[in-house]
């Protein structure tokens, strides 16, 4: 069921920094069903418990950002759009909330960051381009395996694998900084070494400047949910990931091994120089930058 509503605020803050320590989401609900699904908490105040079939529009929040970037106390900081739920999800090709937003980061000035697992991305690619002349912007893609059949059990309703990777192409293309956000890297399902070095390769070949990963964490109502799908879709690796997995993270030993992994590959392909720091990149910042 779809629930437009009115919200009061556009952008939250959030203490602890994953990118910026701002953040904006347009949708609170995400029709990706990932099973490892971690947003799902962002329900929990909400009537409905079905994080993936009811969705929560914000319909007006393009005009509250306004209101929101209009305020002298607002500090210009680099926002993180999606960071939560995807902005991109399938029911943005009907709301089209995006466009009104970047349009507003254009006015502003004001630095963006996207995190989406959606080529639908592309449709804003002229607005973001036009941003990027006047202020930071990022997209980061969330990839965690090259196999498409895979792909359909762990995110079904998400891109196809190739046509996020020709997002990234194109946004590299068109001047745009990239990142991938390998994650999450899961025992015995995606972790093999094959797998995250066809990442690197594809990423390597689209402009990508950045690769982030890290293993799946298993907190609260995710790892009840995750556990169950892992059951039902891979039951021949369900004892063997439960035993990684006594608490809400993965045993040391096995973690420690899969950073060797990516570390390795980091080197192999050259990831060596991370994108620049967003969490406390301003508008300020980036004016600076122009006239240095
Ligand atoms: S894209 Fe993110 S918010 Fe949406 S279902 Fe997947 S993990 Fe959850």
């Amino acid at each position: 069921m779809i629930h437009e509503i009115q919200v009061k605020s556009a952008l939250h803050y959030h203490k602890r920094a994953f990118a910026t320590h701002w953040d904006l989401n347009c949708y609170r609900g995400c029709g990706h069903h990932c099973v490892y699904c971690f947003a799902q908490y962002s329900h929990k105040y909400l009537e409905s418990k079905n994080f993936f079939d009811d969705i929560w529009v914000k319909t007006n929040i393009a005009k509250v950002l306004e209101k929101d970037f209009s305020k002298k106390s607002w500090c210009g900081a680099c926002v993180n759009v999606c960071g939560v739920t995807d902005g991109y999800q399938p029911i943005e090709q009907k709301f089209q909330l995006m466009p009104s937003i970047i349009q507003c980061f254009i006015e502003h000035r004001n630095p963006l960051a996207i995190t989406t697992k959606s080529h639908w991305v592309v449709r804003d690619l002229p607005l973001l381009t036009q941003l990027n002349k006047v202020a930071y912007v990022v997209l980061r893609m969330s990839i965690s395996t090259t196999d498409e059949n895979l792909r359909e059990k762990l995110e079904p309703y998400a891109s196809k694998i190739h046509d996020r990777f020709e997002a990234l192409k194109r946004f590299a293309a068109a001047g745009l900084d990239t990142g991938i956000l390998l994650m999450p890297i899961i025992p015995y399902i995606n972790d093999s070494f094959e797998n995250l070095e066809s990442i690197f390769k594809e990423a390597k070949s689209c402009g990508v400047k950045e690769i982030v990963a890290d293993i799946l964490h298993l907190r609260g109502y995710t790892r009840q949910n995750f556990l169950g799908h892992v059951q039902k879709l891979f039951p021949q690796h369900t004892n063997r990931i439960r035993s990684l997995y006594e608490g809400s993270y993965a045993d040391k030993i096995y973690s420690k091994a899969l950073h060797q992994k990516i570390a390795s590959l980091r080197s192999k392909y050259k990831f060596n120089a991370p994108l620049p720091n967003t969490v406390h990149m301003t508008q300020r910042s980036k004016q600076l930058e122009l006239f240095s």
